[in-house]
């Protein structure tokens, strides 16, 4: 194998090379049958027990309650910002929205095509650079549900504390789940496209509330139906099964690592390395405020645009890829998913130090 970079893209975003490894295995000669993984039927028994598998890894790293399913959906999470106002919201029913970043804000212009729609809070005027506290806003009781972004990729900013309130939560986690443990129970609908740290991009886990599923209007194709896919486990049409197995792959991965508890421990030291670079230096700053700081998504900026450019050529030149900021908010962002390895945030902080002596 040719030397391996280091990859801060936000996604898809880098996977753990063992997983990489075995899938190529796994791809040609899936377990001595003769055949590849991606040319074999969905129905088989092979097939059947991975996804099997994949799901019980989730619900166990997660600790999903019994009370909730697990769908393994196409469409990716941008088609989850309709399917949520379309299965959960009647005519005339009003969902609240947190507008925290270009994520929150695709999601409420889809919700608005279907119910009432209130956004209770927006820091877009400040460059979506903080998310708020539970005290900032005020959820209407007639809210059916209060939805929110977990972890704003675009912008590094992340909710520290899920939201208190007594309705329940619809939380977009495709660029944090598994980072950090949560109680599911305080959510009736969770999702996330798993490009960005679960898996390869083409699935996206919906995590649903049982009695949810009762829902949806008449109207909805079946497609489109959440119900569709939880009675038939993902299965009522050809799912994606490569991606499903990958997941299944980075879960075995991670459950080797300690699970979801000592994960979150290691992203909180490996994103620490980094903001105490940030912090101790004028040359380098944070786009997050400091209390709304994500762990995985980490934005900054340099002098000048001049300086930004010439920082992200000199690094993709020593190997450090993936480092230039989302085009709407230019500068540099490093994501550092749980892949991520820990040495190339300590390699990076050093090139950081030395890139600041030689341009200032
Ligand atoms: C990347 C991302 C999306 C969009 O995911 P797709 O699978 O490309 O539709 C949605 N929400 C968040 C928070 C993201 O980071």
């Amino acid at each position: 194998m040719s030397k391996r970079i280091y990859n801060f893209s936000a996604g898809p975003g880098t996977l753990p090379v063992d997983v990489l490894e075995q899938a190529s295995r796994d791809i040609v000669n899936f377990q001595e049958t003769g055949m590849g993984l991606i040319e074999m039927s969905h129905r088989s028994k092979e097939f059947m027990a991975v996804a099997a598998e994949t799901e019980n890894l989730l619900r166990e790293l997660m600790e999903i309650p019994d009370n909730y399913k697990v769908l393994f959906l196409q469409g990716g999470a941008s088609s989850q910002f309709f399917m949520i106002p379309m299965n959960l919201l009647g005519a005339g029913k009003k969902a609240t929205h947190l507008n925290t970043g270009t994520w929150a804000k695709k999601a409420i212009k889809e919700a608005k095509l279907f119910g009432d729609i209130d956004v209770a809070y927006s820091s877009e005027e400040q460059k979506f650079n903080r998310v708020p506290t539970s005290d900032e806003y005020s959820v209407a009781a007639d809210s059916e549900y209060l939805y929110m972004v977990s972890n704003n990729t675009i912008y590094g900013t992340q909710f520290s504390e899920f939201p208190e309130t007594d309705k329940m939560l619809v939380c977009d986690m495709s660029s944090d789940i598994l980072s950090r443990r949560i109680d599911v129970s305080k959510f009736g609908l969770i999702f996330a496209g798993a490009q960005k740290n679960m898996g390869p991009a083409g699935v996206t886990v919906v995590i649903i509330r049982e009695d949810l599923l009762d829902r949806t209007p008449e109207s909805v194709p079946t497609m489109l139906r959440y119900k569709t896919h939880a009675d038939k486990d993902s299965m009522f049409n050809t799912p994606p099964c490569f991606a499903i197995y990958a997941v299944g792959e980075v879960l075995k991965w991670l459950k080797k690592q300690g699970g979801v508890a000592a994960m979150e421990e290691i992203n909180k030291e490996k994103a620490g390395l980094l903001y105490s670079a940030i912090d101790g230096s004028d040359f380098y700053r944070g786009h997050a405020e400091k209390d709304s700081r994500s762990l995985m998504n980490i934005p900054f900026n340099l002098p000048t645009p001049e300086l930004e450019a010439k920082f992200i050529a000199e690094a993709a030149s020593l190997g450090f890829n993936g480092l230039k900021g989302h085009r709407s908010i230019g500068g540099c962002r490093a994501s550092i998913y749980n892949a991520f390895p820990r040495q190339g945030v300590v390699d990076l902080v050093a090139f950081m130090a030395e890139f600041e002596k030689k341009n200032s």
